[in-house]
């Protein structure tokens, strides 16, 4: 089932961008890492998520049956707008074209054999669907991209509440040392890592993402099928 997925602005336009790759790290949060306890390493977890596992939030989060839990991870993502080859980390801000929030639902359980296995987690977090995620934000609306407040409530309740300022490796450093393992190409998105709250969603579910950055505040809500 192909997704109906493109990019979009947070002003309802259609971006001009291909559906890329998903670039992903884990680990970036050091809350996180201690909740899964995890160990902090020097190297960079990286891993991708294939293009048709984007799909637009606001349709919806679908929560794949009789595979165990599926868990939220709120995450900053970014819209890629220009080829990224070996860039230093000077030359990442022009190639971004803005700020949006993504999902990086993980099927929890199987990504727990799959480490056990020493297998790789593509069926934990590659499925159709798994990257459900907001409209972009144009980047000159994002005051502070590394000082923003991203919170995910469940039901009205708070679930993730984390700060960019938080994070290990910070934006344009993460996408530098991405561009030296990956080339990144326009329409690509970066996921920047979750921080601590992940848990089960379920049907029924009720979503509110948010994104505060200086004095401006962006809501996005979603139900859980
Ligand atoms: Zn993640």
């Amino acid at each position: 089932m192909a997704s109906q997925y493109y990019h979009q602005s947070s002003h309802g336009h259609v971006l001009p961008f291909p559906v890329g790759k998903v670039l992903c790290i884990g680990q970036n949060y050091s809350d996180h890492i201690a909740e899964l306890n995890s160990i902090q390493r020097p190297e960079p977890l990286f891993f991708i998520k294939p293009n048709t596992s984007l799909a637009a939030l606001s349709r919806g989060v679908t929560v794949p049956k009789n595979k165990g839990e599926c868990h939220n991870e709120l995450e900053l993502a970014v819209l890629i707008q220009k080829k990224l080859t070996c860039v230093t980390e000077q030359q990442v801000e022009a190639a971004i074209w803005g700020y949006g929030l993504a999902l990086d639902l993980t099927l929890r359980q199987i990504q727990a054999r799959q480490k056990k296995q020493g297998r790789p987690w593509e069926v934990a977090k590659g499925f159709d669907a798994s990257c459900p995620i907001t409209p972009f934000i144009p980047k000159t609306e994002i005051s502070e991209p590394q000082n923003s407040q991203i919170t995910l409530l469940v039901n009205g309740k708070a679930r993730q509440n984390g700060n960019t300022a938080q994070m290990l490796r910070p934006i344009y450093q993460l996408i530098s040392e991405m561009s030296h393992e990956f080339t990144l190409l326009p329409g690509d998105i970066v996921l920047t890592g979750t921080p601590a709250g992940v848990g089960p969603l379920v049907a029924g579910d009720k979503l509110n993402l948010s994104l505060a950055s200086g004095d401006k505040n962006w809501q996005f809500h979603a139900q859980v099928y």
